[in-house]
């Protein structure tokens, strides 16, 4: 039987590889995605777009009225760390407010499964070891505090209303599709690996180091990068689990890689020099953070195809050259 799946947030990076997924394996697909930061040419064809916002009840009713659900994906947020920090109540109230009247309203439409975007920056301050889902939750900025609260909101959704759910804490998406028909396309673009491609591209003087003076070998963030297309597959396998009960899963390759290697790799797979500058931290960073993904290995059987940051750049490498205009083009 064909399964129905209503994805928030399918127009943005990392939903859309999910999309990608899903209809490769057969399934019937609804994007729901305001297109405030996602691209309606990052919906691939076999999926049905709904351009809507989350915080309009009517719109959201209207999109889960067909019923007959088997998940709901929900990707749709605001998600820079950065931003969080000089905005911390428009975080905590778009981020809390849409995805509490997102998971009222599947509660209500007899929606079975439901499957969350966390984030690493539930961790913001841990050491130097790799992140397992026993951890303390502490975030670093009021990004992760609003999707602790979302983590918190389901346990109780699935304690009173049966809602079974996957919280999915991702470290650090990168890379683009394989098959080249998707990429990552931000804007303004913060995160690290684009910029840095388009810094060896030539298309920005420099890219900027946020600070060199870390307790880390080189002084530089160190993070746990993983392929959006072996996140969109932790989906999948996340969601498998389900059937059997709630989940909370890690993601990411177990190996942290700081600015300055990622500086390395794609100088590396491009063959050019990236230009760079040195300047202060961006508060709200940790340190250090890396997963470890043992649990949705063991229980979900996630195998992650392109752990190597030299696979990772290559693949956004690709797209980012393909597209100079990014999805404009
Ligand atoms: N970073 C940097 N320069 C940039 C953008 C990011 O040095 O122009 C660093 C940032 O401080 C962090 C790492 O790169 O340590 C990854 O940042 P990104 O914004 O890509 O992801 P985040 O870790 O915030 O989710």
């Amino acid at each position: 039987m064909t399964r129905r799946i209503l994805v928030t947030g399918g127009a943005g990076f990392v939903g859309s590889h999910l999309v990608a997924a899903l209809l490769e394996r057969g399934d019937d697909v609804t994007v729901f995605d305001d297109l405030s930061t996602g691209h309606r040419a990052a919906v691939l064809p076999g999926a049905r777009l709904i351009v809507g916002d989350l915080a309009d009840a009517a719109a959201l009713d209207a999109a889960l009225a067909p019923g007959g659900w088997h998940a709901v994906f929900h990707f749709a947020a605001l998600s820079l760390v950065g931003d969080s920090m000089r905005q911390p109540m428009h975080y905590l109230r778009t981020n809390i407010g849409n995805g509490l009247a997102l998971i009222d309203a599947c509660v209500r439409h007899g929606v079975p499964r439901f499957v969350l975007s966390s984030t690493a920056a539930l961790f913001g301050s841990a050491g130097a070891g790799a992140i397992d889902e026993s951890a303390a939750i502490d975030p670093g900025s009021p990004y992760g505090e609003s999707k602790a609260a979302l983590e918190r909101a389901l346990l109780w959704a699935d304690r009173i209303h049966g809602l079974r759910s996957a919280a999915l804490r991702y470290f650090n998406a990168a890379g683009a599709d394989p098959a080249g028909r998707l990429g990552e396309d931000h804007r303004p673009e913060s995160h690290l690996v684009p910029l840095v491609i388009d810094a060896a591209l030539g298309r920005r003087a420099e890219m900027s180091i946020f600070g060199t003076d870390y307790p880390t070998p080189d002084g530089t963030c160190v993070r746990d990068y993983v392929h959006v297309t072996d996140l969109a597959q932790a989906h999948l396998c996340a969601l498998a689990q389900l059937n059997h009960s709630s989940v909370t899963y890690n993601l990411g390759n177990g190996a942290g890689t700081s600015v300055l290697e990622v500086i390395r790799a794609v100088e590396r797979v491009g063959g050019r020099k990236v230009p760079v500058a040195i300047a202060p931290r961006r508060p709200g960073d940790p340190a250090f953070l890396v997963a470890a993904s043992g649990r949705i290995r063991r229980e979900a059987g996630w195998n992650p195809e392109y752990g190597a940051i030299d696979a990772i750049v290559a693949s956004a490498w690709a797209w980012r050259e393909a597209h100079p205009l990014g999805y404009a083009g």
